[in-house]
């Protein structure tokens, strides 16, 4: 469904009206509502957004389209017990649930539209046994969703880059069309700190791609590794191309050492990626974007092997981050929305007409009260929310 014309959609305190160049999928003007400016004939319809708020879409910066049992039957999970046990149970898990890695990536990107997330960095599992056959379904259903959901691959070695054997296959993902190369517990899974972190970093170099490293490995471990990775970002020259993701670690030293890398991260261009985990402590964000670190939010499990919890929703995730760091003034509210919004939170003329509406009063109210989403548009398409429902 397109539409020309958004009457009373709020924004601020105000009301306008949005109108949609709809071929080029822009706002092309945002006029006070009941002002009678552009009441011209309309190619497409219009309707009446009856004052609910504007709120651009939503980025996801860490997910696992391959992975999730979404639309499937309940799989009892097992107690985490070691991570290589915890390894061997999800890849029983996925071979014996019926979905194709298509079909699951398909049902992931359509309830994350629905949540108004429209750009995902997704790690895909590749290793000798698997080889491409993750990345290859990904790669397939990426070009289905084009114009939709902007999706960034990670080629990401998810039983150890070394541990498995998995460099040949990793060069081919990276050949295959992967954009970045991913790496987990270069310390804790491969064993072998320096020589795991300088593979990631040899096979970013030859194909002139960013990295990001799930790292778990806690306490002085995590942030020993962390520190690594940065000075290796800055010899690769990979700053703003580099991130780590989860460095549950930085929560487990002291401030004052956090702080000190924290200023290293950002003379390196290292990127923090949190899923904001209730169940363990995580990097200290409000210090890291306080020393000018990038910090990204992600939504990470969804039902799958490793957590029955999560539901891949955006905005409940910022949520979450803001609660969990008592951000409760309206400008760490905005600021907690920013994390993760794709555009700015109010419409611009001549940007892509890429936002969704809310029930809420403003920006802050949303962020807080985590409303179901009314309507997402993706360059000026309907993709999702109650509206999109409503059209059938
Ligand atoms: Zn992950």
């Amino acid at each position: 469904m397109i539409f020309s014309r958004l009457n009373r959609v709020r924004v601020g305190d105000r009301l306008f009206d949005l109108i949609l160049d709809a071929g080029g999928g822009t706002v092309s003007l945002v006029v006070p509502s009941g002002g009678g400016q552009g009441e011209t004939e309309m190619p497409f319809g219009t309707a009446d957004a009856g004052g609910l708020l504007y709120l651009p879409t939503l980025a996801d910066r860490h997910t696992h389209l391959d992975k999730h049992l979404l639309g499937e039957p309940w799989k009892p999970r097992r107690p985490f017990v070691t991570l290589a046990g915890q390894l061997a149970f999800e890849k029983e898990t996925l071979a014996a649930h019926g979905a194709s890695v298509a079909e699951r990536a398909r049902r992931m990107l359509d309830r994350m539209l629905d949540k108004g997330t429209t750009r995902i960095r997704t790690h895909v599992d590749v290793d000798p046994q698997i080889g491409l056959s993750h990345l290859e379904d990904v790669l397939k259903v990426r070009e289905e969703y084009r114009g939709r959901m902007e999706i960034e691959i990670v080629a990401f070695p998810q039983q150890g880059l070394l541990r498995s054997g998995s460099l040949p296959v990793m060069k081919e993902a990276m050949r295959a069309g992967a954009d970045l190369v991913g790496g987990v517990d270069p310390a804790g899974l491969d064993r072998q700190l320096e020589r795991s972190l300088e593979a990631m970093f040899e096979l970013s170099a030859e194909f002139d791609a960013g990295v990001d490293l799930h790292l778990h490995d806690p306490g002085h471990l995590g942030a020993y590794t962390i520190e690594r990775f940065a000075e290796l970002t800055g010899e690769a020259g990979k700053g703003g191309r580099a991130a780590v993701s989860h460095a549950y670690g930085l929560g487990q030293i002291s401030e004052a050492e956090e702080g000190e890398l924290a200023d290293r991260l950002r003379e390196a261009g290292v990127e923090i990626v949190t899923s904001v985990p209730i169940d363990r402590p995580m990097p200290r964000a409000d210090r890291l974007l306080a020393s000018g670190v990038r910090v990204g939010v992600g939504t990470d499990n969804v039902n799958d092997a490793w957590s029955p919890f999560g539901d891949g929703d955006m905005l409940a995730r910022a949520s979450r981050l803001a609660e969990k760091l008592g951000w409760i003034v309206d400008d760490d509210l905005r600021k907690a929305l920013g994390l993760v919004a794709t555009a700015p939170l109010e419409p611009v003329e001549g940007a892509p007409a890429t936002f969704m509406l809310v029930d809420a009063l403003n920006p802050m109210h949303a962020l807080a009260s985590v409303p179901a989403r009314e309507a997402v548009f993706a360059n000026g398409r309907l993709v999702g929310g109650r509206w999109a429902k409503r059209e059938g």
